[in-house]
C-alpha cells in the first residue's frame, strides 16, 4: 500500500541536496560566490561575509 513513497523521499532529498551544493548570490558584494559552510551557515567566498539562513537553501 506505500508503493512509491520511499521513491517520492528519495526525489526530495535530492532536490534539497541540489539547493544545498549550489552557489548564491552575496547581498555585499553581488558575486555569486556563497556556499553552504554548515547548517544554516553561508559563506561568501569573495568577502568572507558570513549569512545565517536557512538549513539547505539560501535566502536573503
Ligand atoms: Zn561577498
Amino acid at each position: 500500500m506505500f508503493v512509491g513513497y520511499g521513491k517520492k523521499i528519495r526525489v526530495k532529498t535530492r532536490e534539497v541536496e541540489r539547493k544545498s551544493k549550489k552557489l548564491y548570490k552575496c547581498p555585499s558584494c553581488s558575486r555569486v560566490s556563497v556556499k553552504r559552510e554548515s547548517h544554516g551557515v553561508w559563506k561568501c567566498k569573495k568577502c568572507s561575509i558570513k549569512y545565517a539562513s536557512g538549513a539547505f537553501e539560501f535566502k536573503w
